[in-house]
């Protein structure tokens, strides 16, 4: 009472049409990130208004995975977000020094987060995806606080202690009430020369993760896709141009991973 007004966030006003998705995953490296990139570019190719907000401050990768080296320009006391390939996106990464590590505790993390919801100027969007800090940090906690209306996508590994992860989403997702709307295996698979599949890493950890979310969470939590290795998804995250929209040298037809994205 009596102290400064709590920051709007729209998206959480009554009337919002902008769908919200937090892309998380148990731990790093299993392309949470360039899941969101991708899907994000390609939502944008098929004339949706597509934000991203990277959340993920011990790999902020989106802006580089978007191609984007700008930074947000102010008007009126907004931040208006630079725009890659269709996608508006913020990231964590704009207000660092690339060098220094990120060393933000918690409160002002949560402040970070909340800014980059109510400062900036985000128009009317389809889409606002987050992509969150692997694991249940103070950013995953925040995001919750903020968004209770996001909905959440797992990414995984075939291999990822399944359990664990599971575990963990769905303790998250339970004590917030967030929705789970599915995970996604990546890595899943090579395709081999002969056509055949190497599994690589294993196989099930993906459908493990939604079976055990969906007990635990009492409603379907399915396995949405489960995406090869592809040469194509990582050249194209590091060109800047998300394979999802032709980025890796070839058409997204020709990129096994970034089709099943697109779909
Ligand atoms: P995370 O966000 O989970 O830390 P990233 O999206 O940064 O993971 O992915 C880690 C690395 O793996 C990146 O170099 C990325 O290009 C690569 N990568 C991710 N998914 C695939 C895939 N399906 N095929 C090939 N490389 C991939």
């Amino acid at each position: 009472r009596g102290g400064a007004a709590e920051p709007v966030i729209p998206f959480t006003q009554p009337g919002s049409l902008t769908r919200v998705y937090a892309v998380t995953s148990g731990k790093g490296g299993v392309g949470k990130s360039s899941v969101t990139a991708n899907l994000a570019a390609a939502m944008a190719a098929q004339g949706l208004s597509v934000g991203v907000v990277d959340a993920d401050i011990y790999g902020f990768s989106i802006p580089r995975m978007l191609g984007s080296e700008q930074v947000p320009t102010q008007l009126d006391g907004m931040i208006v977000p630079p725009i890659a390939h269709g996608v508006k996106l913020i990231s964590i990464g704009m207000f660092v020094d690339d060098k220094q590590p990120v060393v933000w505790r918690g409160p002002m993390l949560h402040r970070a987060v909340q800014q980059f919801l109510s400062d900036v100027f985000w128009g009317d969007l389809d889409v606002l995806l987050l992509d969150l800090p692997p694991g249940t940090g103070d950013v995953t906690i925040s995001v919750a606080q903020l968004l209770p209306g996001a909905e959440i996508l797992v990414v995984t590994t075939p291999q990822q202690a399944a359990a664990e992860v599971a575990e963990r989403t769905g303790l998250i997702a339970t004590q917030t009430k967030q929705r789970v709307v599915g995970v996604i295996e990546n890595m899943s698979y090579l395709t081999q020369p002969d056509g055949s599949r190497l599994e690589i890493f294993g196989s099930g950890g993906g459908r493990a993760v939604a079976g055990s979310l969906t007990e635990t969470l009492g409603y379907d939590v399915p396995l949405l896709a489960q995406l090869p290795l592809d040469i194509k998804l990582r050249e194209g995250s590091d060109t800047g141009v998300p394979a999802t929209i032709g980025g890796g040298g070839r058409a997204p037809a020709d990129a096994p991973a970034a089709q099943e994205l697109s779909a």
